[in-house]
């Protein structure tokens, strides 16, 4: 089965409105026509979501949040809820970064809550899942005890809708991403695992991304991974001539 690649561009706590708005008018213009072929997600602050929106107008490039609040309740102070990402203009949303879980503590069953809240907005999650710095040293281990977690209670068709970030805690922020073999070993076992619960035809049609320190020179290498579909891309998603790079490889690589 052919998958369309994506690529993701979390922009964390950072870019103003002014630098949203530069962002998308360099982007679009240096990105064109791979546009057509590839799955482009943006996730800007809060702030930015409006404005990010207007400014893409009936371009393809996808919005998508950065995190939800655990619940449907209206009096969270300072939180934002899945229905009103679904309200600005997001078609989806991230979910289990591990900025989230260190600083704002989530563990598995809040991510696993956020999963069907999500999804009951409507959104499509962005479901980020690696092994921790404090995990048990087989990727194999962590990853299959969190993503029973995380996708406790799941149907098939909702994880079809699905789409993965493979991204080690350790890749976060460093200078350089995991080995290639790393994330071969990483991004095809989330895909068995998938394949184990919900059949081949579900595993074959989400798309896994792999996240952690991406940058232009080591995309080719992360992309002969043959499970991996993309890349998603935190400092360097912040610059549209970096983040085009990024796109342009993932579409000439997968496209080979
Ligand atoms: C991230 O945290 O999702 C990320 C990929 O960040 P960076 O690319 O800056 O390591």
């Amino acid at each position: 089965m052919v998958r369309k690649p994506m690529a993701l561009a979390n922009w964390k706590m950072a870019m103003t409105i002014a630098e949203s708005w530069e962002w998308v008018r360099d982007f679009r213009a240096a990105a064109g026509d791979l546009l057509n072929e590839i799955d482009v997600v943006v996730c800007p602050p809060y702030t930015a979501l409006w404005a990010v929106i207007q400014a893409l107008g009936d371009s393809p490039i996808q919005v998508g949040g950065q995190n939800i609040a655990p619940t449907a309740e209206l009096s969270r102070t300072g939180e934002i809820s899945a229905a009103l990402l679904a309200d600005v203009g997001c078609q989806r949303v991230m979910l289990g970064h591990w900025e989230v879980r260190r600083y704002l503590h989530d563990d598995d069953e809040t991510v696993n809550r956020k999963v069907h809240l999500a999804l009951e907005a409507g959104l499509s999650p962005i479901l980020l899942v690696g092994e921790g710095r404090d995990d048990p040293p087989s990727i194999e281990t962590a990853l299959e005890k969190r993503l029973e977690a995380v996708l406790a209670g799941c149907t098939a068709e909702q994880v079809m809708g699905m789409a993965f970030i493979y991204e080690p805690e350790a890749a976060i922020g460093a200078t350089k991403p995991v080995t290639p073999d790393h994330v071969a070993a990483g991004s095809g076992f989330i895909r068995k695992w998938v394949q184990d619960h919900w059949g081949a035809n579900v595993a074959n049609s989400i798309r896994i991304i792999y996240g952690g320190s991406v940058a232009p020179e080591y995309a080719h290498d992360l992309l002969s991974c043959p499970d991996v579909d993309g890349l998603g891309a935190g400092r360097r998603g912040r610059d549209p001539e970096s983040f085009t790079e990024i796109v342009r490889q993932i579409v000439r690589v997968k496209s080979e």
